[in-house]
C-alpha cells in the first residue's frame, strides 16, 4: 500500500490547504468539472448520482407529507419579479437577464429565475378562491441562476440545482407549522442520510431571505471549522399574498389573505458532504448516500476467484449497491482509487482467501481490515454499513461539539475565532448595528438564533447593553 505521501501528490493534504484539498477532491473523484460558463459547473455522474440519492430520499418524505411535484417556467417577466419590493431588492444584484429573443430585442426583460416565489404567487392569485382550495403544497426540482461574485464547485455556483417548495395556506399558524415541519425533514435527511450534524435556528433580520417574514436554517460545521448553511425554510406570512393579492373566501364567506412558505435544499449540500467527512485520501461517503456501498476487488484472480466474487456480488445486490472492478489495473491502484472515491467498504478476495472460504473487508472510515467467512459476508456487510454510517455521524458530531466556544466579551470572541475557526456562542442585544460591527471586526456572521437558547450572560457581547438572544457566530462558506 502506498503511504500518505503518495496521496498528497495527487490530492493536497487537507491541513496544508483546505480549499485546495476540496477542489482536488471534487475533481479527482470525478464529481464535477469546470464548465465554459462563468461560475457554473458540470456535474459528472459520480456527483450526480449522489444528488439523485439525496433527491430520492427527500422527495419520498415530501410525497408522504402530501407535497406534489410540478414545474414553473425558467423565465420571469421583469414586471412580475419586481412586485414584492424586498425580494427584488435582495436579489437584484444576482439576477441574469434575457434581453433578446432570436434577432429581436425584447419589449420586456426576462429574468432567469433566481428563485420562483413570484411565479408561484402569481399562479396562486389565480388558483386560490376558496378555503376549500387550501392548502396547496407544491415543489419543483429544477436549477436556478444567481450571478454570484465568487463561486466554488457545489458550494456556490451561478447555476445550481435544488428543490424549491412553495406552499400556500389558510392561516398564519399553518404556514408557520409547515415551515418548521419541513425544517425537521431537512434535519432528518442531513443528519441521518448524510451523517452531517446540524444546529437548528432562526436567521436574524439581516440574514433572513429577502421578502421573508421569518427564515429558519440548519447550519453545519465543516472540517475546517467554518459554517455551511445547509438548508433554509421561509415563512412569508401574508407578505406575498398582499403583494400579489392572493385572497380566498373563508368558511364564513369573508375574504382573507393567504399565507405562504418556501424552502430549499441545493447541490451545496454535496460540498458539505465532502467537507465534513473527507480526509487526505479523498472522499468518505456515508453508506446511505454512497452510489457504491461495496466495491469488490478480486486479487490475482483465477476463474474460481472470479466465480466466487461474482456469486458474492449477486447475493449482495439484493439490498446493497455493489460493484466489482475486474480491470487489469494493479490492486494497489484500485485500493487508492476507491478510497479516494469514498466507497464505504472494500471487499478483497484472492486465491488464498478462497481456499479458506473467506474474504477481507476493509472499512473506509477507520481502515480496519476484517477477515470474514464467505458465508457471513452479507450479514457482516450490512452490519458494517450501519456502523460506518453511525461512526461518520459521531465523528462529525464530536468535531462540532469540540469546536463550539462561548464568549462574553469581544476579546474572548476574537481569541476563540482566531485560535480555532469554530463557532462562537455569544449574547446579543438585538441591534443590527452590533451584528454588523461584529461582522466587520471578525468576518463572522450570525449563523442563527438557535432554538436551544442559553443565558450565557445578561449583556450583549458587543455593546454591553441588556442581552435578548443567544447567537451562534461563525465564518461561513
Ligand atoms: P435561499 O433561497 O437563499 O434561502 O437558498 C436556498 C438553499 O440554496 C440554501 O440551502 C442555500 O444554502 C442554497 N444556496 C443559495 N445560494 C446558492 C448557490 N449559489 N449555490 C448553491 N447553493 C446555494
Ligand atoms: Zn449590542
Amino acid at each position: 500500500m502506498a503511504n500518505k505521501k503518495d496521496f498528497v501528490k495527487e490530492i493536497t493534504a487537507r491541513d496544508d490547504d483546505f480549499a485546495k484539498w476540496y477542489t482536488d477532491t471534487v475533481l479527482k473523484a470525478g464529481m464535477a468539472d469546470y464548465s465554459p460558463v462563468r461560475g457554473a459547473m458540470i456535474i459528472l455522474p459520480y456527483g450526480y448520482q449522489i444528488w439523485e440519492n439525496i433527491k430520492q430520499e427527500f422527495d419520498g418524505m415530501l410525497k408522504k407529507t402530501g407535497h406534489e411535484d410540478m414545474t414553473m417556467p425558467l423565465l420571469i417577466p421583469e414586471s412580475l419579479l419586481v412586485k414584492e419590493s424586498e425580494l427584488i431588492k435582495g436579489f437584484a444584484p444576482e439576477v441574469a437577464w434575457v434581453t433578446q429573443g432570436g434577432t429581436e430585442k425584447l419589449q420586456e426583460r426576462l429574468a432567469i429565475r433566481p428563485t420562483s416565489e413570484v411565479l408561484f404567487s402569481d399562479y396562486y392569485a389565480r388558483a386560490v378562491h376558496s378555503y376549500r382550495d387550501l392548502p396547496l403544497k407544491y415543489n419543483q426540482w429544477v436549477s436556478v441562476m444567481r450571478w454570484e461574485k465568487t463561486t466554488r464547485p457545489f458550494l456556490r455556483t451561478s447555476e445550481f440545482y435544488w428543490q424549491e417548495g412553495h406552499t400556500v395556506h389558510a392561516t398564519a399558524q399553518e404556514s408557520h407549522d409547515e415551515t418548521l415541519s419541513v425544517l425537521d425533514m431537512y434535519e432528518k435527511v442531513i443528519n441521518q442520510f448524510l451523517a452531517i450534524p446540524t444546529l437548528k435556528g432562526q436567521k436574524t433580520e439581516s440574514e433572513k431571505f429577502a421578502g421573508a417574514y421569518q427564515t429558519f436554517t440548519l447550519e453545519s460545521m465543516m472540517a475546517d471549522g467554518r459554517a455551511l448553511q445547509s438548508a433554509t425554510s421561509h415563512d412569508f406570512n401574508d407578505k406575498f399574498a398582499k403583494a400579489f393579492n392572493i385572497k380566498y373566501l373563508d368558511n364564513k364567506g369573508k375574504q382573507q389573505y393567504a399565507y405562504q412558505t418556501s424552502w430549499g435544499l441545493s447541490t451545496r449540500i454535496i460540498g458539505g458532504l465532502i467537507m465534513v467527512h473527507g480526509d487526505d485520501r479523498g472522499l468518505k461517503l456515508p453508506p446511505r448516500v454512497a452510489p457504491t456501498q461495496v466495491v469488490i476487488i478480486p486479487i490475482a484472480p483465477n476463474e474460481e476467484v472470479l466465480q466466487a466474487a461474482t456469486e458474492i456480488m449477486t447475493d449482495l445486490q439484493a439490498d446493497v449497491r455493489v460493484s466489482m472492478d475486474q480491470s487489469d489495473k494493479k490492486p494497489g491502484w484500485k485500493f487508492n482509487e476507491y478510497e479516494m472515491r469514498g466507497v464505504p467498504v472494500r471487499l478483497e478476495i484472492g486465491p488464498r482467501d478462497l481456499k479458506q472460504q473467506q474474504v477481507v473487508l476493509v472499512r473506509r472510515d477507520t481502515g480496519e481490515k476484517i477477515v470474514t467467512p464467505i458465508a457471513d459476508v452479507h450479514t457482516k456487510v450490512n452490519e458494517l454499513l450501519e456502523e460506518i454510517q453511525a461512526n461518520l455521524y459521531q465523528m462529525a458530531k464530536d468535531h462540532l461539539d469540540a469546536n463550539i466556544f462561548t464568549a462574553t466579551d469581544m476579546t474572548e470572541f476574537k481569541k476563540q475565532l482566531g485560535n480555532h475557526r469554530g463557532f462562537v456562542k455569544a449574547m446579543w442585544c438585538g441591534d443590527p448595528k452590533c451584528e454588523a460591527a461584529i461582522h466587520s471586526e471578525t468576518k463572522a456572521t450570525a449563523r442563527c438564533l438557535p432554538f436551544k437558547q442559553e443565558q450565557l450572560s445578561d449583556k450583549c457581547v458587543y455593546c454591553g447593553k441588556p442581552a435578548k438572544k443567544l447567537v451562534i457566530w461563525a465564518q461561513a462558506y
